[in-house]
């Protein structure tokens, strides 16, 4: 390889940071296959592993894990929520689609959809942005229960508490 041949390698920004700026977040390996209690059990059969926990902007981002298949939660949204499937699949019922590996999905606000895993699918992760809050609803839309960014964290605090990793850890995924 003669010297023109070679790749440019780019400096890298050595500038001053924007004041106020908070610290980014770098996850090396987030299935962490290695590690289940990185998992917060939410139900039998459903784990989220928190990315992270928004609570200045009131939002969270997480891998959803279901195995062995089934309804997973019916509720509306009051503000958007992005997704990208990473494995497996999984659909609403209101919509005719299926999501499958490499799939994202938009949901608007107002939306008001039913979660389910077919029993064909032996593990399902998929990564979703989540604003605001999910609000549970019944079959009818009536408000049963409702999940923000502040119960995502309290639940990942009690768990990492509970599995011996300590009521700070949870802290990493905080901004
Ligand atoms: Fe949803």
């Amino acid at each position: 390889m003669n010297e023109q041949s070679k790749p440019v390698i780019p400096k890298a920004y050595n500038g001053p940071k924007p004041q106020g700026i908070i610290p980014d977040i770098f996850i090396q390996d987030s299935f962490s296959k290695d590690d289940d209690r990185l998992w917060v059990p939410l139900s039998p059969g459903r784990w989220s592993r928190p990315l992270c926990f928004n609570i200045s902007q009131g939002y969270w981002v997480h891998l959803t894990k279901v195995i062995g298949g089934g309804f997973l939660s019916r509720h509306r949204h009051p503000a958007p929520v992005h997704g990208f499937v990473i494995k497996g699949s999984w659909r609403y019922l209101e919509h005719d689609w299926v999501a499958k590996e490499g799939s994202y999905l938009f949901e608007p606000p107002g939306e008001i959809h039913t979660l389910v895993v077919d029993d064909d699918c032996e593990e399902m992760i998929t990564l979703f942005h989540n604003t605001g809050a999910l609000i549970y609803c019944d079959e009818n839309g009536n408000t049963i229960g409702t999940t923000d960014v502040f119960d995502r964290v309290n639940a990942a605090r009690e768990h990492f508490v509970k599995v011996g990793l300590g009521e700070d850890y949870v802290n990493q995924f905080i901004r």
